[in-house]
């Protein structure tokens, strides 16, 4: 029997792209096709791309130069080129790389194994074709030899898409409009991952918070399967084994009522939101065309925290957007300050082609937006150090996720607030990749805390789990206000 042909997968991006890179692994392997960490092994290579900065598209092509060597070293290697920038050069990476065998965008990963084919046959394809259909989320179950990137955790897409084209913001060209999937057919996903030993899922869209919110303001969300978020998030909280649920990236116009209260009463919702800002200034807002104001943000921080004392906010914002001021930077590092983040991704602006905002004046000088990046980037490091520091001496619970980074021989994992913990003590002792274990917080660091395991209990092979997402007294007290 010939030895089966092993696919590597390259992703860069946001985790859209990192779940859109399992999706097509899920695919090949059903094709026969088996995975590899290695590139040198591989008979197949995707390069998975994001175009959401500057730097991942250069990557790209230097990426592509590299890869000719690749390519030369064994006849019949394939290479195939997917993501954002995929959907938006398609063509031109076919005709500047002889060297890529096909080109498919975001709405179209049902076809790689097709095009997979053809390049075996010699044909060079490109598929970029954007739909509305809510065929491209239905996809094989997942192959069972597959191996798990995180054992314990899973990504489930619940809409695609964007409608509010912020002006900095390639990604309604590149996601195309807003489609969320039919809310019997999330559900029925979610339970198959929590009979494979998932506890933990991610709820993924680009505002995944604008799920079925068109199907419910024209009241047509019977018909069209869906229903408000706050109501999907408490059906897939019922769902047996489901200990912990997040979901990212939310937009701050999406919060109502009910989402807010579920917060507070679902006792599987981590206490952990990342809710972009972008800018602490109105005007600033203004011109990103993002639809609130910094006292809305705020109030809605507010509300949060009513309704969960202890949540954990995190954030995005960019710094040097075109016309900011210093006055529109100090009203940014104000919101920082007084909502207390944790943490938050920060970026110095730059024009993406094909947006409003890469035509609009008054650029701002790039070594005043870098020591805008600085400054903003130290408030946040004492932030987050502060928040740690006050963690230590308490209990949480950590989904095991498999070695630390910085400690060989430990185990590291995230507890509900979306913290990394890195566990002392040798791994065998700690638990397994997968484990929900309760730990006790000893030391904090700039980027992570490290704990003391106090119980562990098995993630997938039975025994009985821990309260889900539910922090102990003396949890909640430390943790208020982050
Ligand atoms: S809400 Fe704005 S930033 Fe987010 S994906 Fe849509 S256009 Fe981009």
């Amino acid at each position: 029997m010939a030895p089966k042909r092993r696919f590597h997968i390259r992703t860069y991006g946001c985790q859209m792209n990192v779940h859109d890179a399992e999706k097509v692994a899920n695919l090949l392997s059903h094709a026969g096709w088996v995975a590899t960490d290695d590139d040198g092994a591989a008979d197949l290579l995707v390069v998975n791309t994001c175009s959401i900065r500057e730097k991942a598209e250069n990557r790209l092509y230097t990426d592509l130069g590299l890869l000719r060597e690749w390519k030369a070293e064994r006849p019949g290697r394939i290479l195939g080129v997917a993501g954002c920038v995929a959907q938006q050069e398609g063509d031109t990476i076919l005709r500047r790389f002889r060297t890529v065998d096909f080109v498919y965008g975001t709405h179209n990963l049902r076809l790689v194994p097709t095009l997979v084919a053809a390049a075996e046959q010699g044909e060079r394809s490109l598929r970029i074709d954007e739909t509305r259909s809510l065929e491209r989320f239905d996809l094989p179950e997942r192959h069972p030899d597959l191996p798990d990137a995180t054992p314990g955790r899973a990504f489930v897409t619940v809409m695609e898409g964007c409608d509010m084209f912020c002006t900095f913001c390639v990604v309604p060209n590149t996601r195309g409009r807003e489609v969320s999937r039919k809310a019997v057919d999330i559900a029925e996903e979610v339970a198959a991952l929590a009979g494979r030993g998932v506890r933990e899922i991610t709820l993924l869209g680009q505002t995944v918070n604008a799920y079925g919110r068109h199907d419910v303001r024209r009241g047509k969300a019977a018909q069209a399967g869906t229903e408000s978020f706050a109501a999907l998030v408490r059906r897939l909280a019922a769902i047996p084994g489901i200990a912990r649920i997040r979901y990212t990236s939310p937009h701050p116009a999406f919060f109502d009522d009910d989402l807010v209260r579920a917060h507070g009463e679902v006792a599987a919702l981590c206490p952990h939101v990342h809710l972009p800002a972008q800018s602490g200034s109105d005007r600033v807002l203004e011109r990103m065309r993002r639809p609130y104001t910094s006292a809305e943000y705020r109030a809605l921080t507010e509300s949060l925290r009513t309704a969960r004392p202890d949540i954990a906010l995190t954030t995005d914002l960019i710094v040097g957007f075109p016309g900011e001021t210093d006055a529109d930077f100090r009203e940014t590092l104000a919101l920082v300050r007084d909502v207390g983040f944790v943490d938050a991704y920060t970026f110095k602006y730059s024009p993406r082609p094909g947006t409003k905002a890469a035509v609009l004046s008054e650029a701002v000088d790039p070594a005043l937006a870098q020591e805008r990046l600085a400054e903003l980037q130290e408030m946040l490091r004492s932030l987050t150090m502060a928040a740690h520091r006050a963690r230590v001496g308490s209990e949480t619970e950590v989904l095991l996720e498999g070695g630390s980074a910085r400690r060989p021989g430990q185990l590291s994992g995230r507890d509900p607030y979306h913290r990394v913990v890195n566990l002392t003590g040798r791994a065998e002792a700690a638990g397994r990749p997968g484990d929900l274990v309760r730990v006790h917080l000893v030391e904090a660091t700039p980027r992570s805390l490290i704990g003391e395991p106090v119980s562990s209990v098995r993630g997938a092979g039975g025994g009985k789990f821990l309260k889900p997402g539910a922090p102990t007294a003396d949890e909640k007290g430390r943790n208020a206000r982050l």
